[in-house]
Formats: structure tokens, C-alpha cells, sequence
């Protein structure tokens, strides 16, 4: 299968690693949309949002522990964002759920 996030995770495809443990891998953005702008996922391809099960949702979770010890790491204690942008209305152009974390900047709300 031909998957853009999947090859990163096999380092197929080079990527400034922020965060890696057994579960999830976490890489710089290479189009960043704030000052910090990291990309976690989990490294078990699923495709979107939509494709979470009883079975794979432990994997968000695992994404979120990522998230507090990257925000811990990095000093976000000001403050950030999680963002998941699903399907094609809601903006997803990569098919292996992925998670923004954004930080370093005032975020507006609501988003555009
Ligand atoms: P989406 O729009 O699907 O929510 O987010 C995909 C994200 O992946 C975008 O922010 C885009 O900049 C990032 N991205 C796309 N291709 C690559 C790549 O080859 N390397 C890295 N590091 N990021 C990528
Ligand atoms: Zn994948």
C-alpha cells in the first residue's frame, strides 16, 4: 500500500523526528502553520477519523499521551492546539489519521 505516512514511519521518506515510542511517531510539519507545528501519529495505518474502532482506539490515546509529553518536552505550557482534520471537507490530504499539534502562537478561534 501506497501510503505517504506509512513510508515516514519506515523512514522510507525522511522526517525531523520530535517524538517516537512503540506506539506512535511524531515529525516536524514541512509546511508549518505555527512557530511549533508537529505532526503525531500513530504508526499502525488507519486511514482517517472515521476508521477508529473498539479495537484501534487505544492508539488515540496514545497520540494524546504523546501530545502531553511533547508539550512537556518543548515547554508549551502556554498553550496549544490539537487539530484532526478529517475527510475532504474537513481538509485531510494525507489518507493515515494524523494529529497537529500547534504551538507558539495566538490561535484564533474559530478556526477558518
Ligand atoms: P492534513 O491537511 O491532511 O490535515 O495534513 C497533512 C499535513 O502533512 C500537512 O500539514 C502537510 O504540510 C504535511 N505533509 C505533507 N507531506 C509531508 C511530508 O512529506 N513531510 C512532512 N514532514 N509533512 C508533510
Ligand atoms: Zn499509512
Amino acid at each position: 500500500m501506497d501510503c505517504l505516512f506509512c513510508s515516514i514511519v519506515k523512514g522510507e521518506i525522511p522526517s525531523t523526528k520530535i517524538y517516537e515510542n512503540e506506539w506512535v511517531y511524531a515529525f516536524a510539519d514541512i509546511d508549518p502553520q505555527a512557530p511549533f507545528h508537529a505532526i503525531i501519529i500513530p504508526k499502525e495505518h488507519i486511514a482517517s477519523a472515521s476508521d477508529i474502532t473498539a479495537e484501534n482506539s487505544f492508539l488515540v490515546a496514545k497520540v494524546f499521551e504523546a501530545v502531553a509529553a511533547i508539550a512537556k518536552a518543548e515547554n508549551l505550557e502556554e498553550g496549544y492546539r490539537v487539530v484532526n482534520n478529517c475527510g475532504k471537507l474537513g481538509g485531510q490530504t494525507v489518507g493515515h489519521i494524523h494529529f497537529h499539534l500547534l504551538a507558539r502562537r495566538n490561535l484564533a478561534w474559530p478556526p477558518g
